[in-house]
């Protein structure tokens, strides 16, 4: 038995396969019914949806056969993706040389007639076959092997907006991910912080429970960034950034608001609950050996207040306080004082 020649597309043609990203894949309904439409209307026992891979055919949607796959060295369908415009039509396998003494016709299911026609892509790769098989040799009628193409068709169409649903998909997620992420440091960015603060605000009114935000500023950077340059003063970022999210719990969120100004926000914590972490962090931030040199922070501190009319005044009011921290001589925490709209 002679196992089909490679196609010579082979490497592209796999390539496209893999882009397909289909084998392996759950059954799906679209694939299940034009095996159904092809077994009524061909009037087969069997018809499948099959993928040829590097070294196994594999079968996206099947009626009236067991199993997934199957070697390719067996497989009809790698001979029928040689003529990927083509429908191979065998009428008796045990008449053609290629099958005479394949497996599936010296045993089960005993291959007698089999029609594929080649599932294209649109660059003109066949990456497998929509078939029908039966088990008694049969002639195939024109306007059969045309309605078998025809639904090849609508397959490989099927099998395309798969393919590009999923890369928009994938595209998308990535896309969002970039918009809430601060690419230098990875934690969120303004953006996200905006959308947290406007849903714990609620959350906060709602259940009327504590809400807390740490401002941070970092000392004198601007000498620091003078001193040692600014791509370590980027590391430098990145380090803090780091710090600051180590054993936060998960629903705090930590935002790098801008330059070297960061945020924490704290859903259901007290003033007293921030204060206290807001110096450990100080306290560690003094103590650690950053690149270059050590550093020091400057922290504001403000509980949200129903009176607060806009989320910005929330983060005003700690921006304020981080403000009197630096003018109360730095490597300090302030908590806001209480809030006179206007001043
Ligand atoms: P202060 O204690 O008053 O905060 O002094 P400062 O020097 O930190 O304050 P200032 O706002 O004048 O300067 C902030 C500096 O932060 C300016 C800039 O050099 C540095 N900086 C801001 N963003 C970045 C960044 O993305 N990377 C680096 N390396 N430096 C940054
Ligand atoms: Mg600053
Ligand atoms: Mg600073």
């Amino acid at each position: 038995m002679a196992a089909a020649p490679l196609p010579a597309d082979e490497l592209a043609r796999l390539a496209t396969l893999r882009k397909y990203d289909v084998l392996d894949t759950p059954p799906e309904q679209a694939f299940d019914d034009a095996v159904k439409l092809a077994s009524v209307i061909c009037g087969t026992p069997i018809a499948l949806v099959t993928l040829i891979d590097e070294s196994r055919q594999w079968f996206k949607a099947k009626i009236g056969l067991d199993g997934t796959e199957t070697e390719r060295d067996h497989a009809f369908c790698a001979h029928a993706i040689l003529e990927p415009q083509h429908v191979m039509v065998v009428p008796d396998a045990t008449q053609d040389p290629r099958f005479v003494d394949n497996p599936y016709v010296t045993g089960d299911p005993e291959v007698r007639f089999y029609a594929g026609a080649p599932l294209v892509s649109p660059s003109g790769h066949a990456m497998g076959t929509l078939c029908v098989i039966d088990s008694a040799p049969r002639a195939m009628a024109d306007d059969k092997r045309d309605a078998l193409a025809a639904i090849a068709r609508t397959v490989s169409a099927q099998l395309e907006l798969r393919r590009v649903s999923h890369e928009l998909s994938v595209a998308n997620d990535h896309l969002r991910t970039l918009s809430f992420i601060d690419p230098l440091t990875g934690v969120a960015n303004r953006r996200a912080l905006d959308a947290r603060l406007n849903e714990e605000i609620a959350r906060a009114a709602r259940h009327d429970a504590p809400l807390s935000l740490l401002m941070f500023d970092i000392d004198h950077f601007k000498s620091y960034n003078d001193e040692f340059g600014h791509v370590l003063g980027d590391d430098v970022l990145l380090c803090f950034a780091e710090l600051l999210r180590m054993d936060i719990r998960q629903t705090d969120l930590v935002a790098r608001f801008g330059g070297e100004e960061f945020v924490v926000l704290l859903p259901e914590t007290t003033e007293e609950g921030a204060r206290m972490l807001a110096e450990r962090y100080r306290a560690r931030v003094e103590s650690t050996n950053f690149p270059g040199k050590k550093i020091t922070t400057s922290i504001g501190l403000a509980v949200w207040q129903p009176r607060f009319e806009q989320p910005e005044q929330f983060i005003d009011a700690a921006d304020q306080a981080l403000y009197a921290a630096k003018r109360a001589g730095r490597n300090r925490v302030e908590v806001a004082q209480e809030f006179h709209p206007g001043h």
